[in-house]
């Protein structure tokens, strides 16, 4: 195993004095004030050791990121009824792009668009009312993470998405018109958007995706079965980073999904759940620094999953 601990801090080193930092998001208020000249990083390991840098402890707006554990909690409702509403392929279009869905039928083409998290925020609450299916992502994100009652949700970044966020709301319409959104359309946003507001760590964020590093389990408990885990691990790398997926498999080659508030969570399968934060994005939405310092991390570590294994 390489030094870990001495990387992430040469990674979080070099991306303090990084000049090219990308643009903060400002379509979401409250995320337009946020310091561009933020970075963190942590790194789980599969034996439990954790390795942070940086501005790790420091909570940030997860947005699609959270798109990974709805999509967990509407396949353990539903199973693979889901695939009936929403696709898996990448969509090779912008995270909130309405195109696609008037030949398509209302159909997205996977969960980690805009879109398609909606439906799969609809699913939940085929089940649940808003407040349930809000209280039950909350719990999930604290359980995975290690009971850290510390992560909360940002009601002042929910409120502006939903005060501003016509694109999505112009998108539930549609699929609602479409008959691909069952729900008051209104109950469907808030809680897409309440999803969006969890506020997270890199250090929490890392340890939250330990189950898609472990097969599924955390701490041996079982969260999810292991094919679903590696179909949700697929899904991430085909479609976690919108129109700039292939692009993140070419340079990093790991599972990951990214948000608008500049985290990425990025998973090598059996070695490590990693989580990095710079609130500066390129031109798809994604952390530029964020895609900057994975690259560096699996440079220096051969963690790509392409990377030939032993055994
Ligand atoms: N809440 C954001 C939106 O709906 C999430 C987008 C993102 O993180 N890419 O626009």
């Amino acid at each position: 195993m390489p030094d870990i601990a001495a990387i992430v801090a040469e990674i979080a080193g070099e991306m303090r004095n990084a000049e090219d930092r990308g643009t903060v998001a400002s379509y979401i208020p409250p995320l337009a004030s946020v310091p561009i000249d933020k970075f963190g990083i942590a790194v789980v390991l599969a034996d439990g050791a954790v390795h942070v840098a940086g501005d790790a402890d420091e909570a940030f707006s997860i947005q699609s990121i959270s798109k990974v554990f709805a999509l967990t909690l509407a396949l353990g409702a539903v199973g693979d009824q889901l695939w009936s509403r929403v696709g898996r392929e990448p969509s090779g279009s912008a995270f909130n792009s309405i195109v696609q869905l008037e030949t398509e039928h209302g159909i997205p083409r996977n969960p980690f668009i805009n879109a398609g998290a909606i439906v799969v925020c609809d699913v939940l609450l085929g089940r649940l009312q808003p407040r349930e299916a809000i209280g039950q992502m909350l719990r999930f994100v604290r359980e995975l993470a290690g009971d850290d009652e510390a992560i909360r949700l940002d009601e002042t970044v929910a409120r502006a998405e939903q005060d501003t966020g016509f694109r999505n709301i112009a998108l539930a319409n549609y699929m609602r018109a479409f008959g691909n959104i069952h729900g008051d359309v209104r109950m469907v946003l808030g809680t897409y958007f309440h999803f969006c507001a969890l506020a997270m760590s890199c250090r929490q964020l890392a340890m939250a995706g330990r189950y898609l590093m472990d097969g599924g389990r955390v701490d041996g408990h079982r969260i999810v079965t292991a094919s679903r885990a590696r179909r949700i691990a697929a899904l991430m790398m085909s479609c976690g980073h919108y129109d700039n997926s292939g692009d993140f498999a070419f340079r990093i080659g790991l599972p990951g999904k990214s948000g608008v508030g500049g985290g990425i969570l990025a998973v090598a399968p059996g070695i490590a759940s990693i989580a990095v934060w710079s609130p500066g994005l390129n031109e798809a939405g994604n952390s530029h620094l964020g895609q900057r310092a994975l690259e560096r991390l699996v440079q220096r570590t051969g963690w790509s999953v392409f990377e030939p294994r032993e055994g």
